[in-house]
């Protein structure tokens, strides 16, 4: 029996790859323009990291994290999510040092042992970027105009921005306190995993999609009603700014999210569309993190887009496969091997061109061209090599022209760099 891959790891293939491609170059584009660079981190790290940084009673690291003990005895963790690992490398290697401010981008897979379903799986790819040293409003609505600005450009539809404040170490004891009091009373009516976490983390309560938690939950405190002064300011200036940048959201005061360093301002970006799976981005101010991790007191802000969602909102295939310039059909052997470095040379020029190699018909020949949707046919026949010529067929016009083979990479050059 063959071998096939890990059950809800994905491979990406060719024609759906194309939209991948675009929804990641836009990525770079956008976030480039908004002053972010690049980080790329390893795909696993110490378990302790995600522990640490994530929370031991969120469902990530109860439920659903990828670590294994390696040959040299260290508990490893493949990365469920990307800013833990960039708060350790941005620590470990001092960036502040550099720049007070720093803004990272970073693209990859993550891992989380979840159930697979449409939209949900053990390998997934995210976007994601992290602004480190400025707690000013004004950017978390900036964060926000440019993940907004990034579905916009990438074309997602049916998307919507929520937004909600979690408060501070400050204020968000009392309001859990009265969150832990209200589930107290109505215990019976939460499900096994709500009654044995509403002490620990009964603000994951909140976020809990069975129908019966939903519906008990729906008069419970919100912490937007209990915000202290400080927190309150900021998400109301939050809301200005976002307001004055023209980014359209809403806010819903029961939005939660499942890991834990998270405070004041939070979100997510929902559709309509996928189903259970409706989450296509999230995120959140992180203010303690980097200091809970080892680091200087310094607040974060940051959001991570879920690519699979992205792609299957899109549809299969929705970006083009890119169209070879040229195939080169040829007649005979010399005009073959003539052909073939023909072929090489305009390859190293970077001019995407092809050729059918094992000496098919023309017929076959022209068929390939016509299948991968080639510009433009090159024929080359035994006696028209001989004359140094070659006919060339433009697909999309239907026409031909006499070229001589010394000026087609001239002519192709000058056709492509001006198109
Ligand atoms: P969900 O509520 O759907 O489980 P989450 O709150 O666990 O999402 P985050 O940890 O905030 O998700 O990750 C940010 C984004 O990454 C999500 O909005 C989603 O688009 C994507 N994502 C998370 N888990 C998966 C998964 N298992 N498969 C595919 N995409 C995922
Ligand atoms: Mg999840």
């Amino acid at each position: 029996m063959s071998i096939t891959g890990i059950k809800g790891m994905n491979d990406i293939l060719p024609g759906d790859i194309e939209t991948w491609q675009h929804l990641e170059e836009q990525a770079r584009k956008v976030f480039g323009a908004f002053g972010y660079r690049e980080i790329r981190v390893p795909v696993a790290e110490k378990t302790e990291l995600f522990c640490r940084s994530i929370g031991e009673t969120t469902d990530i690291v109860e439920k659903e994290m990828y670590t294994f003990t390696d040959k040299g005895g260290t508990s490893m963790t493949l990365r469920p999510e990307g800013t833990a690992p960039v708060m350790r490398a941005f620590i470990q290697h001092k960036l502040h040092a550099l720049d007070p401010i720093s803004k990272l981008y970073y693209i990859g897979p993550m891992f989380r042992h979840e159930r697979p379903q449409k939209g949900r799986y053990r390998q997934f790819h995210q976007i994601g970027a992290e602004v480190i040293g400025i707690d000013d409003p004004k950017i978390d609505a900036q964060v926000l105009a440019m993940l907004s600005h990034y579905f916009m450009t990438t074309k997602i539809p049916d998307v919507s921005l929520q937004i909600n404040s979690l408060g501070c170490p400050g204020c968000r004891p009392t309001y859990r306190e009265a969150l832990i009091d209200f589930l107290e009373q109505r215990l019976s009516c939460l499900c096994a995993d709500c009654q044995r976490r509403y002490t620990s983390n009964p603000l994951r309560v909140l976020d809990c999609k069975v129908p019966g938690c939903k519906e008990v939950t729906i008069d419970a405190p919100a912490m937007l009603d209990n915000l202290c002064i400080g927190c309150e300011a900021h998400f109301t200036q939050v809301k200005n700014h976002l307001d004055a940048l023209e980014v359209d959201y809403t806010v819903n005061p029961r939005m939660v999210r499942g890991l834990d360093y998270y405070t004041r301002t939070t979100f997510e970006m929902v559709t309509g569309s996928l189903g259970a799976q409706n989450a296509v981005a999230a995120g959140g101010r992180y203010d303690g993190l980097i200091r809970d991790l080892g680091g200087p007191e310094l607040p974060g802000i940051g959001f991570a887009i879920g690519l699979e969602r992205l792609a299957l909102m899109l549809g299969e295939q929705s970006v083009l496969p890119p169209r070879p310039e040229l195939f080169i059909a040829t007649l005979g052997e010399a005009a073959t091997n003539a052909g073939f470095s023909m072929l090489t040379r305009l390859q190293r020029r970077g001019i995407p061109v092809e050729m059918e190699y094992t000496g098919k018909s023309l017929k076959a020949q022209l068929r390939r061209a016509d299948k991968i949707k080639a510009k433009r046919v090159l024929i080359i026949g035994e006696d028209e090599l001989q004359r140094g010529m070659s006919q060339l067929r433009y697909m999309d016009e239907s026409r031909q022209e006499e070229v001589e083979l010394d000026s087609l990479e001239s002519l192709l050059s000058k056709e492509i760099d001006g198109a």
